[in-house]
C-alpha cells in the first residue's frame, strides 16, 4: 500500500499532492473492481486508492467516498441521483453528435448506458483535449444536477451532463452515466465502502509499518469494527470522515455519536414462526412482549436548541408530514427532558371509538405539505424505546432501563401519546392471550424483546435475534411478509382492460446492486387496487428494462418499468425456480427463489426500493421454511 512518490500517473492525468484527485483515478479503481467478483481484492482496490487520497489530497477523502457509493449527501438530506434514460440519451446525442435513434438502439442492444456513452465517445474524432475531470467537478456538478427543478430543468440537466461528458476520457463516460442513473453496478458494497475507510485510515498512520502482520491485521478489523458502529450510530460521512482524518480511528467514537437531529438505523427485528421459537430462543433470559403496532415508524428527535423532527424508518425527514405532532411534542414530555430522540411507531386513530384504526387508514394521509386545519385521520404516537436522553446516548443501557426513562420523562395523553403497551410474563398461555388481544386491538402481533444484560442494548441498523417479531399470520404458517419492487406488468384483458392485469415483481441484491426477479403476481387487487396501481404505475414506464434487472429467460412482461414501487406481499412458500432469479447463486448455483401463490397486501410507502426485502432474506426464507419441513416431519415445529 505504501508509495513513496508524491504523484500518481493515471491512465490520463497526472496526479500531484495537494491537487484535487482525478476523476481518473476513481474510474481506474472502480475499472478494477467491476472485473472481479472477489471480495478481498475488491476491498483492496479501494484501500489503496483512498489511502493514496488521504496521502495526496485528504480533502478530497470525502467526495471520493461519496462518489464510490453514489451518494450526494447523508439519507436524510433526501438528494438523490436517478436521472431517467431518455435525458441521458438526449445528452449522449448532442455532445457526441450522434443521432438519437442511433443511440436508442445501442441501447436496446448493449442495454447499458454508460457502455453506448463510451463507445459513443471512442468514435468520435476530437479536435481538441478538454481538461480532465478532477473530482471536486464531478462531485459538485452531480449534485447540481440533482439539485435542479422546475420548468427549465431539464434543458440545464442535459447541458450540465453534456459539459461532463465532453470531458471524459477512457472509461469515464461509462461510470459518469451509471452514477447520473444512480447505479454503480461495479459490486462495490456501501459497507465494503465503509471497512475500506477504516482501514485506509489505519493505514495511513505514521507508526503502521513497525507493526506485526498479525498485529496490523487485529487493528484492520477493530478499526472496520468502530467505523460500522458509529456510522449506523451517526450515518453521516459529512461528520465521520472529516473526524477520521483529524483524530483517526481512537478517537472516533468520541468525536462521533449519536445526535439529535440526525436520523440513526433503526433496529430490526427477527421473524419467528411459533410462540414456542420465542421460548427456545431466549431460556433463561428475561424478555418482555408488546404490541406490534400497525403504522408507520417514526424516529423523534428533539434538540436542546428547541428544534424537533421527526424521520422515516428510511431516514426521511417526515416532520411536514405529521404537523399535528411537531405541534404537539412539548405537551408528551416532562419539565425535565431537554433533549430526545425516541422511537415509535405513529397509528391512525379513531376518536370517538377511542381506538386503534388499521393501517389503511394511516396510509390515505397526504405525505407531504400537510396543513394541520386539513388533517382528517388523526396520529397516535407509541413510543417504545428512548434512545438519548438530555444530551446523553442510551443505546448501551439495557432495554429496561431505557424503558424506565422512558417512563420517567414522558406522560400519556389519552388518543396522541402512550406507551407501547407490554407485558412480562414467560408462560406461553400469557403470551397467546397477550397476542390475541394486541390483534383484537388492530394490531400486527407482538415485538419480543430482551430486557437485561449486554444483549438488551439498542442495536442500531442490525436486524437483531434479540428483536422478535411474532405476526398473526405466522401462526396460520403463511410466514412473514415480503417487500418487493415492481418491474413489469402485463396489459390487463376481460374483466381487467384499461388496467394492468398482472405485475412482475423482484427483490434487492444490495451487493450487486440489481433487481431480481422473483414472481408474477395476479391476485389480492381489488378493482379500486387495479385502477389506482395502473395510474400511479403508467408515468414509470421504460422502453427497456434496466441493465441492473437480473431477468429468467421467460420474464417477459408487456411493460417495464423504473424501480419506484415497494409493495408488501404474502405467499403461501418459496420454491426454487429455473425461470426467477431472486436469490441465484446463494441457495443453488443457477436457479433463484420464487414465490407460490403470491397475493398483494399493500404498498409500502416508507420503504424505497432499495430498502425492498433482500436477496438474502429470501434466501434464509426459503431455508427456514426447509427447516420447518424437517422439524414438521419430525413430529416438532410450528404451533
Ligand atoms: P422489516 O420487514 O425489514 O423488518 P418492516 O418495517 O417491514 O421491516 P416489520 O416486519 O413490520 O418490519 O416489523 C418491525 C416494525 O414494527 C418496526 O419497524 C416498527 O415500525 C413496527 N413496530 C410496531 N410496534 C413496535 C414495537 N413495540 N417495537 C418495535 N417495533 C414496532
Amino acid at each position: 500500500f505504501f508509495s513513496k512518490s508524491s504523484s500518481v500517473q493515471t491512465e490520463s492525468a497526472s496526479w500531484k499532492a495537494g491537487e484535487p484527485v482525478p476523476y481518473a483515478a476513481l474510474c481506474q479503481t472502480f475499472e478494477k473492481i467491476e472485473e472481479t467478483t472477489k471480495r478481498l481484492l475488491i476491498l483492496e482496490y479501494l484501500v489503496k486508492l483512498l489511502v493514496t487520497v488521504i496521502k495526496l489530497s485528504p480533502e478530497s477523502l470525502l467526495t471520493v467516498i461519496y462518489l464510490s457509493i453514489n451518494k450526494l449527501c447523508p439519507e436524510y438530506e433526501g438528494l438523490e441521483l436517478g436521472i431517467g434514460e431518455s435525458l441521458l440519451m438526449k445528452a449522449i446525442a448532442e455532445s457526441t453528435g450522434r443521432e438519437m435513434k442511433k443511440i436508442k438502439a445501442d441501447y436496446a442492444d448493449i442495454g447499458d448506458l454508460g457502455v453506448v456513452a463510451m463507445n459513443s465517445r471512442s468514435n468520435q474524432p476530437t479536435m481538441f483535449r478538454p481538461k480532465a475531470l478532477t473530482i471536486p467537478h464531478v462531485f459538485k456538478t452531480l449534485k447540481d444536477i440533482a439539485s435542479l427543478s422546475g420548468n427549465s430543468s431539464q434543458k440545464q440537466k442535459v447541458d450540465k451532463i453534456k459539459l461532463l461528458l465532453v470531458s471524459c476520457r477512457n472509461k469515464e463516460a461509462k461510470y459518469l452515466m451509471r452514477s447520473l442513473e444512480g447505479k454503480l453496478r461495479i459490486g462495490l458494497a456501501e459497507r465494503t465502502v465503509v471497512v475500506a475507510l477504516a482501514q485506509a485510515i489505519v493505514l495511513s498512520t505514521p507508526d503502521i509499518k513497525k507493526l506485526s502482520q498479525e498485529r496490523l491485521q487485529a487493528r484492520l478489523e477493530k478499526a472496520a469494527e468502530v467505523v460500522k458502529a458509529v456510522y449506523s450510530e451517526l450515518p453521516c460521512y459529512d461528520l465521520i470522515v472529516p473526524a477520521l482524518l483529524k483524530g483517526g480511528i481512537d478517537n472516533l467514537k468520541a468525536e462521533c455519536k449519536l445526535t439529535p437531529g440526525i436520523p440513526l438505523k433503526p433496529m430490526l427485528a427477527h421473524p419467528t414462526k411459533a410462540l414456542t421459537d420465542i421460548l427456545d430462543r431466549f431460556e433463561n433470559t428475561a424478555f418482555t412482549c408488546e404490541y406490534k403496532y400497525d403504522g408507520e415508524r417514526a424516529q423523534i428527535h428533539k434538540l436542546e436548541d428547541g428544534r424537533s423532527m421527526i424521520y422515516s424508518r428510511n431516514s426521511e425527514n417526515m416532520s411536514a408530514k405529521y404537523p399535528d405532532i411537531m405541534e404537539k411534542l412539548s405537551k408528551f414530555s416532562k419539565d425535565n427532558t431537554t433533549s430526545f430522540v425516541l422511537d415509535c411507531e405513529a397509528v391512525a386513530w379513531d376518536r370517538e371509538q377511542q381506538c386503534i384504526l388499521p393501517f389503511q387508514v394511516l396510509s390515505t394521509r397526504k405525505r407531504k405539505d400537510v396543513k394541520e386545519e386539513d388533517i382528517k385521520v388523526q396520529v397516535c404516537v407509541f413510543p417504545f424505546d428512548l434512545l438519548y436522553l438530555n444530551g446523553r446516548s442510551l443505546l448501551q443501557e439495557p432495554l429496561e432501563k431505557r424503558r424506565e426513562l422512558l417512563y420517567e420523562h414522558f406522560h400519556e395523553v389519552p388518543g396522541e401519546f402512550a406507551f407501547a403497551k407490554s407485558m412480562n410474563s414467560t408462560q406461553i398461555e400469557d403470551i397467546q392471550t397477550f397476542l390475541d388481544q394486541s390483534v383484537a386491538n388492530n394490531c400486527e402481533g407482538l415485538m419480543v424483546k430482551i430486557m437485561n444484560g449486554d444483549e438488551a442494548t439498542y442495536e442500531p441498523s442490525k436486524r437483531s435475534r434479540n428483536w422478535l417479531k411474532v405476526k398473526k399470520d405466522y401462526l396460520a404458517g403463511v410466514g412473514d411478509s415480503i417487500d418487493l419492487v415492481v418491474i413489469g406488468a402485463y396489459i390487463g384483458k376481460g374483466k381487467r382492460t384499461g388496467v394492468y392485469g398482472g405485475y412482475l415483481l423482484a427483490c434487492y441484491d444490495p451487493d450487486r446492486e440489481v433487481y431480481q426477479s422473483i414472481c408474477k403476481i395476479g391476485t389480492g387487487f381489488s378493482e379500486q387496487d387495479l385502477e389506482d396501481l395502473h395510474k400511479s404505475m403508467k408515468d414509470h414506464v421504460i422502453a427497456e428494462p434496466k441493465s441492473y434487472y437480473l431477468l429468467g429467460e421467460g420474464n417477459k412482461p408487456d411493460v417495464w418499468f423504473a424501480p419506484v414501487q415497494v409493495w408488501e406481499i404474502k405467499c403461501a412458500d418459496l420454491s426454487l425456480s429455473p425461470v426467477y432469479k431472486a436469490a441465484v447463486g446463494i441457495v443453488d448455483a443457477s436457479r433463484g427463489i420464487s414465490l407460490r401463490f403470491p397475493r398483494f397486501i399493500r404498498i409500502r410507502d416508507d420503504k424505497t426500493p432499495e430498502n425492498a426485502t433482500s436477496s438474502e432474506q429470501i434466501a434464509d426464507m426459503y431455508n427456514d421454511q426447509k427447516l420447518n419441513t424437517v422439524k414438521n416431519n419430525n413430529g416438532g415445529g410450528i404451533d
